[in-house]
């Protein structure tokens, strides 16, 4: 089979590759992994700050075999003299470069970057738009504690609107046969997002009896002019806290992309609940990132495949 040239969504992804990456995801946990990108040049073009993708993107290549380069913006000519984000992949691709992992502020621009360039972009996040590494970490997370996820109940909590991470964790747990639940107001959450197997809730309190995991976002401040409600009344509806965790079924979880912030969606209790899974997430990032630059470099027929 012929690889894959991009992740821009999840949607580029066939049902049987959305299995195959994670599954092979796990191998990366279980096994060290051959060399599979020796040598692939690769560029990781960050336009927004990052800590963990980035971080984890680099440690995913460096393990695989990856030449890798790190440009932010301030390091390119794009930001200063007048070159365009075209000729600026013209450029890298001249120089070898096979692999670009970008993140943008602006939806649409991962996009815009693949079609310039002849190589694999990995959407590493473009604005509100889509996230889908997180996606693939989130439900290979959710795939290691609950085995097949369908008919289990997924709550997914705040900032649905602004949050590119919701949207393609959403798209991957309804593919995957989950029910969903989205919890927040009305301007984080509006009705349209209803569909067949997601529903929304306006109280997390509604939701705390059903979920098997809670999904936890940060609100997203750098994407709306003011927020709708005091952050006061935003905790006392929707912050998980000691009192909430009391009330969730006994093996379910918690999960948050990252960054937390502590006082808003979440207090200390969460942070030391047996249930809270951030860290796994965490780790987890770097096997699936590992599995899909493979997947999208080599195809299904790696060395190492199963
Ligand atoms: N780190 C995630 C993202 O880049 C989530 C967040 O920023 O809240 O979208």
């Amino acid at each position: 089979m012929r690889a894959r040239r991009s992740l821009i969504d999840l949607g580029d992804l066939s049902g049987g590759e959305l299995n195959y990456v994670l599954d092979r995801a796990a191998d990366f946990e279980d096994t060290e992994p051959a060399p599979l990108l020796r040598g692939v040049a690769t560029v990781n073009l960050f336009f927004e700050q990052s800590t963990r993708t980035f971080t984890s993107f680099n440690f995913a290549e460096l393990r695989l075999g990856a030449h890798v380069v790190n440009l932010a913006p301030g390091d390119m000519s794009l930001a200063t003299k007048g070159e365009t984000i075209e000729d600026t992949v013209l450029t890298l691709a001249a120089m070898g470069v096979r692999l670009l992992v970008v993140r943008h502020p602006e939806a649409g621009y991962v996009q815009r970057v693949a079609q310039a360039f002849d190589g694999h972009v990995v959407n590493a996040g473009d604005g509100a738009h889509a996230h889908p590494t997180q996606a693939l970490l989130d439900l290979f997370t959710l795939r290691e504690e609950f085995g097949a996820l369908d008919g289990r109940t997924i709550a997914i909590v705040g900032d649905i609107l602004h949050s590119r991470v919701a949207h393609s964790t959403i798209a991957g747990l309804h593919r995957l046969g989950a029910n969903v639940v989205l919890v927040g107001p009305e301007f984080f959450l509006p009705s349209e997002y209803a569909q067949p197997g997601v529903t929304i809730a306006r109280e997390l309190d509604a939701v705390l009896g059903e979920a098997d995991a809670i999904v936890l976002l940060r609100i997203q401040r750098e994407r709306f002019a003011a927020m709708p409600m005091s952050d006061a009344e935003y905790t006392a509806r929707y912050q998980l806290n000691g009192a909430r965790l009391a009330r969730l079924h006994e093996r379910a979880i918690v999960m948050h992309p990252g960054p937390y912030n502590r006082g808003m969606e979440l207090d200390d209790s969460v942070l030391e609940f047996a249930g809270w899974r951030y860290a796994k997430q965490v780790r987890n990032g770097v096997y699936v990132r590992m599995s899909i630059l493979d997947f999208l470099v080599n195809g299904e027929a790696s060395p190492n495949a199963r």
